[in-house]
């Protein structure tokens, strides 16, 4: 069964930003996700289409169709307060939490006096990605999954 719409996917993957280094992998346990709901960032999305289980394919991504481009306006000024006691260091990389409370990466990108310049941009954002991946499994998703718009195997939140 090939990679479609309405359909789950489980795959494997590694992601190298062009000199292999793996920088994130599936490490042996299939990722799935329901194809065609955006759960994977877009550029991959439409390369995987098509692919059959056992196939493998090398894909390159663009910024523009991964993580976005870096935009400098999301690097914003925050009070030192807002970390307590925390210490902080340049190039740090913390996580916050957003208004929807998702953890969201970010990264202290200067101390200035009692200012602290942080990077809210994808730590991705700006970077070619280079997966290669593996199709290992492909089913037609359950009317339960197209209604949440996510596949039920493995770890998800409801
Ligand atoms: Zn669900």
């Amino acid at each position: 069964m090939k990679v479609a719409p309405k359909r789950v996917v489980s795959l494997e993957y590694s992601l190298h930003l062009g000199d292999h280094q793996v920088i994130d992998s599936s490490e042996g346990e299939p990722l799935s996700y329901l194809h065609g709901t955006a759960q994977i960032i877009p550029g991959l999305e439409r390369q995987l289409e098509g692919m059959e289980p056992g196939e493998s394919k090398q894909v390159t991504i663009a910024p523009a169709d991964g993580y976005g481009e870096r935009d400098p306006s999301n690097v914003q000024e925050v009070p030192r307060t807002a970390f307590g006691d925390r210490e902080l260091h340049e190039g740090d990389e913390l996580v916050a939490i957003d208004d929807e409370q998702n953890e969201v990466p970010v990264r202290i990108e200067k101390l200035v006096g009692d200012k602290v310049m942080v990077d809210f941009n994808h730590p991705l954002a700006g970077k070619t990605l280079h997966f290669e991946v593996t199709i290992r499994d492909v089913r037609e998703a359950s009317d339960e999954e197209i209604a949440h718009g996510h596949a039920h195997d493995g770890h998800h939140h409801h």
